[in-house]
């Protein structure tokens, strides 16, 4: 066969013209395309009930564009992935512009971004994209050589965010990471998409068959699999991609690294092999997280991730699920985490498409609350893993139409209380460290009002331990009457305590006063105490529903038992379930005692409510000698526990003194309830 004889030179050069000014036309019609769209989102913003993104007119683009395509001999599939990429900048283009999200703007400037790697690893490519289309327009990245201490950075506020990966599409999960999310308590505000590209790069002028060592982070490594077989060559785990691009300055000849094509430019590479990986797509999702929620606008077609602990009824889980699948929360994902305070038992983490605001989203939540001892919202965030687009898209009804017609018994009139006992709900048992309050047994928590000095709240364990106590209370966070009396000892009044309870094997209770207090006191204690002062301080309470730590919640000396049970209910509406409701005496006419207890509130709270019922009769009486009987009636009447005030030496008690049982009065307390609890079928802790 003849070859055909080359082109002419100056006809190879203005072919290459005309390409080139069909680029800068292609740039000019997409800069004018965008222009338009953020024009758009503007004004679609400015009215908020109007929906953001219109699926038929999406479609409507498409076929269009297919029929175009087919005029000017273009492949439809091409055409098609184009317009697909342009729609998909389109939207990130818009959401900066939406009112919500100018609202969780924190800074016009440039945030600082923390991520575990080095410039031009993946995660720094990963920034750089994310931040190209949110409101600050770019962001600064932070290097660190952990997970961990991109996570510290965070929380020490040298950063504004960190931008972690969290699964790959080859390999899973991201463990590490899996376990600072649903170990935290961080918020998880966006999500980025990497498609990885693995290149072989090697010191300039280097060959292939030169190579006999592959330096790469393991992750890498193990994505390219074949190729490393293929070769034959060494592998060397390395912290980064990156990294190990960088090192090749000081290494031998022989050895190249695996990396990004950035990262390769970025050191002066020269690239060996691309497309390395054993799948034709890489890709990995990472998490935007912060120590402070930001909730898009709800609009947007969001992820939500959920971190839950199940309580421990049969079935929890699969319940938990039904009621997802009830309410058409689609389920994306789910995955377990160990609880490392509970050996084999098992938290788990699930995102949900869609908007946590979304009405059906919102109340699967609360439904699913009820089988839960802990719920938190980790985050709502716009959407950028779409598997469903990488298929080519057959028209179908829009997302809405596709959620199941929402259940006949679904919303309520009174939307039910998460506090309430439904007829198929079993009382709670609410676990605190090594010990528990509920229904099968009776709990004594006991110790002085509060923690004055080492010695006495040790001495004061060890009396509780002696009377046979389950938990041992103290608080270092005083809400006086007074400003002049002693206001308690703070964080090392934390620190007595917890040692106190470790040396006599006792879980601890402290109150907590005000919100800054509550990192300290999730510190020393296992039960965190809310005191009939602060019982509806809600914005005290809705914090306490975030934390994953049981709360024991006293009635106001001035609230009703419906106010007592909605003081609870803003604790669990905000994710957390492990609630003890207390009563401690209310202010009535009588001034015979500090305070009147009010015994019909146990078998009232105990019709209206699955939560464990304990009574304070220290605080209701305010004196030690009506301690005792009234301990006594608190058992008869159906309490599931007691918390007493007693002191190593009641007299020189700088806090409730007159209130203060003696050692020998705990122990006669103990004997004589234990008589009430015999005659009932039940017994002690
Ligand atoms: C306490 O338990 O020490 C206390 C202050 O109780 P109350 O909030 O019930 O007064
Ligand atoms: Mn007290």
């Amino acid at each position: 066969m003849s070859k055909l004889p080359p082109d002419p030179p100056d006809a190879v050069a203005s072919a290459r013209r005309e390409i080139d000014d069909a680029d800068r036309e292609i740039l000019r019609v997409l800069g004018r395309r965008f222009a338009a769209v953020r024009r758009i989102a503007a004004l679609k913003g400015a009215e908020p009930g109007r929906a953001f993104f219109d699926e038929g007119r999406e479609r409507e683009i498409l076929e269009r564009w297919a029929a175009t395509a087919r005029g000017l001999e273009l492949p439809e599939p091409f055409v098609q992935d184009m317009l697909r990429e342009i729609l998909r900048h389109s939207k990130r283009v818009q959401e900066p512009l939406m009112p919500r999200e100018r609202g969780n703007e924190r800074r016009r400037t440039r945030p600082r971004v923390a991520i575990q790697g080095i410039a031009a690893s993946n995660s720094a490519l990963a920034v750089t994209r994310l931040f190209a289309t949110r409101a600050t327009r770019g962001a600064e990245p932070v290097f660190a050589e952990t997970f961990a201490e991109a996570v510290e950075a965070l929380q020490e506020g040298r950063v504004d965010y960190a931008l972690l990966p969290v699964e790959n599409s080859i390999s899973g999960i991201i463990l590490d990471v899996h376990r600072l999310i649903c170990d935290g308590t961080l918020h998880a505000v966006d999500e980025e998409v990497l498609v990885l590209r693995h290149v072989l790069a090697a010191r300039p002028g280097s060959s292939l068959e030169r190579i006999l060592t592959v330096r790469s982070h393991p992750a890498a490594l193990a994505q390219c699999t074949r190729f490393l077989r293929n070769t034959g060559l060494r592998c060397e785990p390395w912290f980064d991609t990156a990294g190990a691009a960088e090192s090749l300055a000081s290494a031998p000849e022989s050895t190249a690294a695996i990396c990004s094509p950035e990262a390769a430019e970025l050191h002066g590479l020269d690239v060996l092999a691309r497309d390395l990986a054993d799948h034709d797509s890489s890709e990995t999702r990472f998490l935007l997280l912060s120590t402070r929620a930001e909730t898009p606008d709800v609009r947007l077609p969001c992820r939500t991730t959920v971190f839950f602990r199940l309580n421990h009824h049969e079935g929890a889980l699969a319940r938990i699920l039904q009621v997802f699948a009830e309410h058409g929360a689609n389920l994306l994902r789910i995955e377990s985490r160990p609880q490392v305070d509970h050996p084999w038992e098992y938290g788990f983490l699930v995102d949900l498409e869609g908007h946590g605001e979304e009405a059906h989203l919102a109340e699967a939540l609360r439904r699913a609350r009820r089988y839960c001892n802990h719920l938190r919202v980790v985050g709502t965030y716009p959407r950028r893993a779409r598997p469903s687009e990488s298929r080519p898209r057959i028209a179908g009804p829009p997302r809405a139409a596709r959620r199941p017609a929402p259940q006949p018994e679904a919303p309520p009139r009174t939307p039910a209380l998460l506090t309430d006992l439904a007829p198929d709900r079993k009382r709670t048992t609410v676990r605190v460290g090594s010990t528990s309050i509920g229904p099968d047994a009776f709990t004594l928590i006991a110790g002085p009002c509060a923690v004055e000095t080492r010695e006495q709240v040790l001495a004061a364990a060890a009396i509780v331990r002696r009377a046979g106590g389950a938990i041992l209370r103290g608080g270092a966070y005083k809400p006086r009457t007074s400003p002049y009396s002693f206001q308690g000892l703070g964080v090392e009044g934390l620190r007595y305590l917890e040692e106190a309870g470790a040396a006599h094997g006792l879980p601890v209770v402290t109150e907590v006063v005000r919100i800054e207090n509550i990192p300290d006191v999730l510190a020393h204690a296992d039960m965190i105490q809310v005191g009939a002062r602060n019982m509806q301080n809600f914005p005290l309470l809705k914090e306490l529903g975030a934390v994953d730590r049981p709360i024991l919640l006293k009635r106001g000396m001035s609230a009703t038992l419906k106010e007592l049970l909605l003081a609870a209910e803003y604790i669990l509406s905000a994710g957390n379930q492990q609630v003890v409701l207390c009563e401690r005496g209310i202010r009535t006419f009588e001034t015979a005692t500090r305070s009147t207890l009010d015994l019909s509130a146990i078998p009232v709270l105990r019709r209206r409510t699955h939560l464990p019922i304990i009574v304070d009769p220290s605080h209701a009486a305010g004196d030690r000698e009506l301690v005792t009987p009234l301990a006594v009636a608190a058992a008869a009447a159906g309490a599931d526990g007691l918390i007493v005030e007693t002191h190593p030496e009641p007299e020189r008690a700088l806090c409730d003194r007159d209130q203060a049982l003696t050692p020998a009065g705990l122990e006669e307390m103990v004997e004589a309830v234990g008589a009430v609890l015999a005659a009932q079928g039940r017994a002690w802790r």
